[in-house]
């Protein structure tokens, strides 16, 4: 991978990344349009099928992001924990310990009632553990975000060793 330098890993078993996707909780969305970039935090969802990655994002019916997605529904998207800062005896030794995910992928509205329910279902699974069940009038106050992810790459960066 271009960019990956010694202290930080690339994560590459689906397991670990779960992990990560498990624990995350909120993506920061990156959308584009006529050359103006925004970036929106939001809480997900995802299902990852045979290496597949899917996240579902849900909000209200309207807005910038919702605008932007239909005017551009290429989108990049970032999510991270395990967050802890670690101190050195000089600033440049100075870091945090994390793990994250990025990638690229198409955004869809979803507009398919059963559609919406599933998601909303997966949203609130990865969101809180728990299984929810909705019905059509509890998705008809939404909007229901599918980003479909074609690439994507994790990282760990440890705890230096001479800290461990
Ligand atoms: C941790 C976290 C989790 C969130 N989870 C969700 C979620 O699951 N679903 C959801 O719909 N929203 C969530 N939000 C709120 C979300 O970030 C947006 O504020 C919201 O979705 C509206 O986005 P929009 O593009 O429709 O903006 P609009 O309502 O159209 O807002 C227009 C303008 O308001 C400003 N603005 C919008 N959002 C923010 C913001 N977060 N901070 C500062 N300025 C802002 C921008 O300047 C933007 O141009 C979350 C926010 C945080 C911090």
């Amino acid at each position: 991978m271009q960019g990956m330098t010694k202290r930080e890993l690339q994560v590459t078993d689906l397991n670990e990344i779960r992990e990560i996707l498990d624990t995350a909780k909120v993506l920061h969305l990156g959308l584009a349009v006529d050359n103006e970039p925004y970036v929106v935090p939001l809480n997900y969802g995802y299902t990852m099928e045979d290496g597949k990655l899917t996240l579902y994002l849900h909000g209200a019916n309207q807005g910038k992001k919702l605008d932007m997605i239909r005017a551009n529904p290429n989108v990049f998207f970032e999510l991270d924990c395990g967050r802890m800062p670690f101190e050195g005896k000089v600033p440049c030794q100075y870091g945090m310990v994390y793990s994250s995910v990025m990638g690229r992928g198409t955004a869809r509205i979803v507009e398919d009632v059963e559609e919406k329910m599933q998601a909303m279902t997966i949203l609130m699974k990865t969101q809180t553990g728990k299984d929810f069940s909705f019905n059509e009038r509890l998705v008809s106050i939404v909007a229901v975000i599918r980003i479909d992810v074609s690439e994507y790459t994790a990282k760990h960066r440890p705890l230096p060793e001479k800290l461990r």
